[in-house]
């Protein structure tokens, strides 16, 4: 029957009860129980069906039953109070409106608008692949509970990421459930007469990318997503939102153009239609929304009539970029004859002259292709403020853009760290959500204080040990039965009859060390690692003193068949009938398995390949569950690791042959399984008690538990970047742009005068013999600043430890105030350092570009050197 056209109905709801509507379009009901109770109770099984998803339970409710509902006066006040709650939530202050209140003058942006391919949000609207899209959703969620305004943008794919199964031998396989959006909690953006507000795009031979713009509501935080699905677009069009990550090279250009640029496009329509303020600040969460700038470059030169160069410095002033991953295959890079198409001739936008654009992803550095344009590359050119997702990724980011500030030291690339957070009301176990807050509301002061120190999360390392106990076995119980299900469900697919299949429900058991791994499986995540030595892991989950259970899922992308190679030596090696009562592949790894398997398990695996892992976050979500992280020191955990909340695996990282690497890390992880944890686990005391486990447990929720939230991480994004972001774009646009147009003079003048600046002579004095602590060095130096005045530069010495070769560590830089100036530009500097260290010191001059317009001395990758 492939003539049938279906279209939903959505239920009217009898006006008693209509708030419920109100209800289930607010996401905030995937993080607030009681509205899910209140959606459970109209008919639990039915919940259960529709896996936990309001709107498609009131499309699934009949008429009779509404009207019962709206009849029963109890269940219509549960209504009226949610809605309430819900109001509250909406309405009232939380932190950043006390925040910007603080900040008096200054100001603190009025609205943050927040790119990202990819929003895990819930179950219920599956628009995500992995990590960085959860990300984004608690990122969101977050936002919301703390009160920063954000607004997100982001595409609507018809068919999300893929549903993945197994066939009989074990290899992935993809289908693509279509998503109808009308039975999401999604609204259209309409025009004032009803009909769809559209954003267009004009494409190479003279074609239009035509989309509507759907709105989710997360809390208090909108979020719009384009979809290319409409009339008037040829199929091709049509499917270029299909599928995330689907499509090679042009298609993914098409999306990313969408993004970046319809986005933009959307927010103006969204102010236009809602009357909402235009951001203050844009974040571009990792290089894929990048276009955003080149839409909003072409905005100012039309509207305001300012110079291409003048409106990039008030574009990065105000924009903010986000790097998630030190793995280079991970960047999207585009063939630059593409971007030539799509950006040249008379399809040029306005004031955008595509080889300008060119040069703004261009990878100017050695190893560098120069037929690429790189979208990372592109996101670093565009925001003044750029963050890795971790410490370590912050020091490996710098590291790897280097050569884009050639001439500065890696540790000064204009590339800070925010460590990523989770959102622990969607995270954390209702069941340890009960058992903490009897304790202390950990999560109420959160949101009121996201960035101040906790004392309620200290007391929770006293919970009762015994209670802390019982709850932890009735969620591995939970566990257990959900990964029975599965198994039992995957087996069936892959096309075994029910009669052999009476062994799942036998396997795992509530009582055993349960190991957690779970992840997308590109080769750096190294899902086999465990399989290095099949016969020692055998041992370990078969002893029959201390046995071990594993429980493991992931994804690999549909292209990657390396990847399911590698689920495919897992899921073999799972199928073994001696082992598989201890070890389980759960396929289909999504938010809704996620939020079983954290608080089932004990111990959190993390076995990357130091340091490709930009942060993680799994293994925080397993910790706020009381799980202990067992893991490589790679992103987050090579922070928060403190030796009593986990355990490291020592890493081989000099070692270059990659086999030897991983026989050396996997045996180091069956020593430590052997060795500590399962001996630590099964160490009871006379009441069964597992003490010294426990101390673990409750020292990483205590300790680790108020690091490792969201609202922690949207708090430091908000004072770190998105105020000082909203500052430097106030300061440029002010009086009709006058900052950015004089910026954008000050750069230019600085670039052609540079090749006339340098460090003629450098002499000091004011040491002795032999220098001790506390003597003063008095440098003085002699410089030529060609067509630049001493306003224009900062003279600097730099100081540090010298230990043998030409570099400084430990650096500081100390500024030399003018003391005389000579003919024809040259002039004399002078400065002083106090030794206040003993050891090898080291000290030269240097010269930088300086204006208030710069966020750091770096910014514009110019200096000269002694
Ligand atoms: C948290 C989460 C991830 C990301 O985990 P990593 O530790 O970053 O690998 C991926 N998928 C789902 C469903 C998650 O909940």
């Amino acid at each position: 029957m492939k003539a049938i056209r279906r279209f939903s109905v959505r239920p009217v709801l009898p006006p008693r009860i209509a708030a419920l509507g109100d209800l289930a379009m607010n996401l905030r009901w995937s993080w607030h129980p009681p509205v899910r109770d209140l959606f459970e109770s109209i008919d639990p099984q039915r919940w259960a069906e529709v896996g936990a998803d309001p709107v498609a339970l009131l499309s699934a409710t009949s008429v009779e039953r509404l009207d019962e509902l709206a009849a029963d006066e109890g269940f219509a006040v549960r209504v009226d109070e949610a809605k309430a709650d819900l109001d509250r939530y909406l309405g009232e202050d939380r932190w950043y409106q006390r925040f910007s209140a603080e900040q008096g003058d200054a100001g603190a942006p009025r609205s943050i608008a927040y790119f990202s391919p990819e929003y895990g949000i819930a179950a219920a609207l599956p628009q995500y692949s992995g990590g960085l899209g959860i990300l984004a959703g608690d990122h969101l969620k977050s936002a919301s509970d703390i009160g920063v305004p954000i607004v997100g943008v982001g595409l609507f794919y018809k068919t999300g990421y893929f549903r993945q199964s197994l066939n009989r031998d074990g290899w992935q396989q993809e289908t693509y459930p279509v998503l109808d959006p009308d039975d999401l909690p999604l609204s259209l953006l309409r025009e004032e007469d009803g009909t769809p507000s559209i954003v267009t795009l004009r494409l190479p031979g003279g074609r239009e990318l035509r989309a509507q713009v759907w709105r989710a509501q997360v809390g208090r935080v909108p979020l719009l997503l384009l979809d290319s699905d409409v009339p008037g677009n040829d199929d091709a069009m049509r499917a270029v939102t299909e599928r995330l990550y689907g499509g090679g090279g042009e298609q993914r250009l098409q999306q990313e153009l969408l993004l970046g640029m319809g986005g933009v496009r959307a927010l103006r329509l969204w102010s236009r239609l809602t009357g909402a303020p235009a951001p203050d600040v844009y974040h571009s969460n990792e290089g894929h929304a990048g276009f955003l700038a080149i839409e909003r470059i072409s905005e100012l030169v039309t509207g305001y009539d300012l110079s291409f160069d003048e409106a990039l410095e008030q574009v990065r002033a105000a924009t903010v970029f986000t790097t998630h991953t030190p793995v280079p295959a991970g960047i999207d890079r585009f063939e630059r004859s593409l971007i030539e198409v799509y950006f040249g001739g008379d399809l040029a936008l306005p004031g955008v002259p595509v080889d300008r654009l060119l040069e703004l992803g261009a990878e100017k550095y050695e190893g560098g292709d120069p037929a690429v344009f790189n979208m990372a590359v592109l996101g670093l050119h565009i925001a003044q403020r750029a963050n890795g997702v971790s410490k370590l990724h912050g020091v490996v980011s710098r590291d790897m853009f280097d050569g884009l500030w050639p001439g500065f030291d890696s540790d000064e690339v204009p590339i800070t760290s925010i460590t990523n957070g989770v959102h622990a009301p969607t995270w954390v176990d209702r069941k340890v959500y009960d058992l903490a807050s009897s304790h202390a509301d950990v999560l109420e002061q959160d949101a009121a204080n996201p960035l101040e120190t906790r004392d309620a999360w200290s007391r929770l390392a006293d919970l009762p040990r015994a209670d802390v106990w019982t709850t932890k076995r009735e969620l591995r119980s939970q566990l257990v039965d959900e990964a029975r299900a599965r198994v039992r469900a995957s087996w069936i697919e892959r096309g075994a009859s029910p009669a052999e299949l009476g062994w799942t429900d036998e396997i795992l058991d509530p009582d055993v060390l349960t190991i957690g791994f779970a992840r997308r499986v590109p080769t750096y995540k190294r899902l086999t690692l465990m399989l290095r030595d099949p016969e020692r892991l055998k041992k370990i989950l078969t002893d029959p003193e201390r046995p071990v259970q594993i429980v493991i899922a992931g994804k690999s992308h549909p292209a990657d068949d390396t990847g399911k190679q590698l689920i495919q030596q897992m899921v073999r090696f799972t199928d073994d009938p001696e082992v598989r009562h201890r070890i389980a592949f759960l396929p289909n790894y999504d938010i809704a398995m996620a939020q079983h398997l954290y608080p089932g398990c004990d111990v959190w695996l993390n076995n990357p390949l130091r340091p490709f892992e930009a942060s993680g976050t799994s293994g925080m979500k397993a910790a706020l569950n009381g799980a202990l992280n067992l893991s490589i020191l790679d992103g987050w955990w090579d922070e928060w690791f403190d030796g009593q909340n986990g355990w490291a695996i020592p890493t081989a990282d000099g070692v270059d042959d990659p086999d030897r690497r991983d026989d050396i890390e996997a045996n180091a992880l069956y020593d430590l399984i052997e060795g500590q944890v399962a001996p630590r686990f099964y160490d009871v005391d006379e009441e069964d008690l597992p003490q010294n486990w426990l101390a673990m447990v409750l020292h990483t929720v205590s300790t680790l538990g108020p690091k490792v939230l969201a609202t922690r991480m949207v708090g430091e994004y908000t004072e770190r970047l998105y105020v000082p972001a909203a500052r430097a774009g106030w300061a440029l646009s002010r009086d009709d742009h006058a900052g950015a147009r004089a910026l954008a003079a000050y750069i230019e003048k600085a670039r052609s005068a540079w090749p006339g600046v340098r460090v003629d002579h450098v002499e000091s004095s004011g040491l002795g013999d032999s220098p001790e602590i506390g003597e003063t060095l008095t440098v003085a130096t002699y410089v030529s600043l060609g067509e630049l005045s001493p306003e224009d530069v900062e003279v600097q010495i730099v100081h540090g430890r010298a230990n043998g070769g030409d570099e400084l560590h430990d650096v500081t830089t100390v500024p030399m105030r003018l003391e005389e100036s000579y003919e024809q530009g040259r002039r004399k500097f002078v400065g002083e350092v106090t030794l206040g260290t003993s050891g090898a010191f080291g000290y030269t001059v240097r010269i930088l570009p300086k204006h208030d317009g710069l966020a750091t001395p770096a910014t514009l990758g110019l200096v000269a050197t002694a």
